[in-house]
């Protein structure tokens, strides 16, 4: 398949410096900064620097030095907020990818949520 990527959504905007962000960690292969709407009192994206749309596009074409990088983030992202569960309460982490996701921001980010008990994963419809 061919992922097609759109050089203007908003984090590849904040890669290149020209809308701010809040930083929350910087690697060679990935940033991580705090979501302008936070869903829970620490709610943190991780993004590779790299252009992939969603984590398949990711999976499928980048090194893995970047999908090392990547997850070693996440992990210490959790671990340098205190949520990871050996030192603190605990995170959930979320990728969304495709329309039933309602993926809003077409650069692929994992979001980092904890800070309060969030309860079931997924609610069911009324
Ligand atoms: P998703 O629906 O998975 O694509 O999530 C996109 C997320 O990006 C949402 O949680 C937004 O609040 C967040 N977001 C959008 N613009 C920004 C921004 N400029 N800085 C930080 N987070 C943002």
């Amino acid at each position: 398949m061919a992922y097609s990527y759109d050089t203007e959504n908003i984090f590849a905007k904040i890669l290149r410096g020209e809308i701010p962000n809040d930083t929350v960690l910087e690697t060679e292969h990935c940033l991580a900064f705090r979501d302008i709407a936070p869903q829970t009192p620490d709610h943190i994206l991780v993004i590779p620097r790299g252009a992939y749309v969603n984590f398949d596009h990711f999976v499928t074409e980048a090194s893995d030095a970047e999908i090392l990088d990547f997850n070693r983030t996440v992990a210490r992202v959790c671990k340098e907020a205190g949520v990871s569960p050996d030192t603190g309460n605990g995170y959930r982490v979320i990728t969304n990818a495709g329309p039933d996701s309602m993926q809003e921001v077409p650069h692929l980010h994992f979001h980092i949520l904890a800070g309060r008990n969030m309860g079931a994963l997924l609610v069911k419809p009324a």
